[in-house]
């Protein structure tokens, strides 16, 4: 379907070349890249971000089998890593030739059991170890049962073991990290000797690969919000692109008069007079209503225009009082990433929150020069 939206999220190739080459530069030339691109591609797109990367990373990885799935119809050729698949979707991963994460002996014998009574042979899973985020993953105790379900058969083969750092950003946690590191390591001696092919290694997020590529680089790392210039610190982000800005226009200005009310609830009252614009993109398209009230704010001719009254569903209204402007002018709802960290801050999440709640209806628009 065509979108004619006027609220459009611009994606900016360049920027992504860039900020993918800054992380390959902080790597050894041999360590592969796998780009992460659930959620959208971290509420881009990822079928065209993943097209665009493709001859220049190594893997991708997706959370859901749908999102894998939806990557191999749009052409992408390059394996794909579901983090994680459920029991009723192995075989659709099998079919659609994704690679599914093994997280739990519960998980590895149901694929086993498809896998043998489809009659198939050599089908590449990964397993996953917990070393402390207690998320997903086997622990230490359930090498021996995963030994004996893989030997002596040729059905699967283990093509990567990783791990998962829980606070790779904080280097107060260090210690903690450094331990997950080591887990993982006694994990790999104990597991690959066992196994009759070597499976290849990766623990690295981006601030992973910022703060720990001395001590845990293995075969490959996972990039995912570092891609679109969020290094979790702020120095790191200040060294990357900006890739993603949200844009909008100006649908109606009004003037309103000392004691009226604007929005929903009356939610704002003016002291003066104020003059507002009507901006179209609210909470169905993740301006979140805790951006209400003063608290969120875009720009306009490169003055701050605070939101005022309440987020609405479609729209939000701001305070364009001494910013000359005219309806259809543009909006910039996210301008760069120090924006999107503000507003995050602001609202007591994480720019991972912010992007990928940016919804379908927002038009995506790839730019490249
Ligand atoms: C989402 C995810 C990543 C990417 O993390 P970033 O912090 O965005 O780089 C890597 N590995 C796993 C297992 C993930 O779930």
């Amino acid at each position: 379907m065509e979108n004619s939206h006027v609220t459009t999220l611009e994606i900016d190739l360049n920027a992504i070349d860039f900020n993918l080459n800054y992380f390959k530069s902080k790597l050894k030339k041999s360590t592969k890249v796998l780009v992460v691109v659930k959620a959208f591609g971290y509420g881009s797109d990822a079928q065209k971000i993943a097209k665009y990367l493709e001859p220049n990373v190594d893997y991708f990885a997706v959370a859901y089998t749908d999102e894998g799935i939806a990557l191999r119809n749009a052409g992408v050729k390059t394996p794909i890593l579901v983090l994680h698949p459920q029991k009723s979707n192995i075989l659709k991963i099998i079919e659609y030739n994704l690679e599914a994460n093994m997280y739990s002996v519960g998980i590895l014998k149901s694929l086993l059991e498809i896998v043998k009574s489809e009659k198939l042979k050599n089908i590449p899973i990964h397993l996953k170890f917990n070393t402390g985020l207690n998320r997903l993953g086997f622990n230490k105790k359930d090498i021996s049962e995963i030994v004996s379900l893989v030997k002596n058969q040729d059905e699967v083969y283990i093509k990567s073991i990783f791990s998962h750092i829980a606070a790779s950003e904080d280097l107060n946690e260090r210690a903690f990290t450094l331990q997950q590191i080591n887990d993982f390591k006694a994990i790999a001696d104990e597991l690959i000797p066992q196994l009759k092919n070597v499976p290849f290694k990766h623990m690295l997020n981006t601030s992973g690969i910022i703060n720990y590529a001395e001590e845990a680089q293995f075969e490959m790392v996972r990039l995912g919000i570092g891609l679109y210039g969020f290094g979790n610190d702020k120095n790191e982000t200040a060294k990357l692109k900006n890739v993603l800005t949200l844009k909008s226009v100006i649908s109606q200005i009004h003037t309103i008069e000392k004691g009226e009310s604007l929005g929903y609830n009356r939610s704002f009252i003016a002291e003066k007079t104020t003059k507002t614009a009507t901006i179209p993109i609210g909470h169905a398209d993740g301006i979140s209503r805790q951006f209400g009230k003063g608290v969120g704010f875009v720009y306009i001719n490169n003055q701050k225009a605070p939101i005022v009254g309440n987020v609405c569903m479609d729209v939000i209204m701001v305070n364009i009082t001494g910013i000359p402007c005219n309806e259809g002018d543009e909006v910039i709802v996210y301008k760069n990433q120090q924006h999107i960290e503000t507003l995050s801050k602001n609202t007591n999440t994480i720019p991972y929150e912010l992007l990928t709640a940016i919804s379908q209806r927002v038009k995506r628009v790839l730019k490249k020069c």
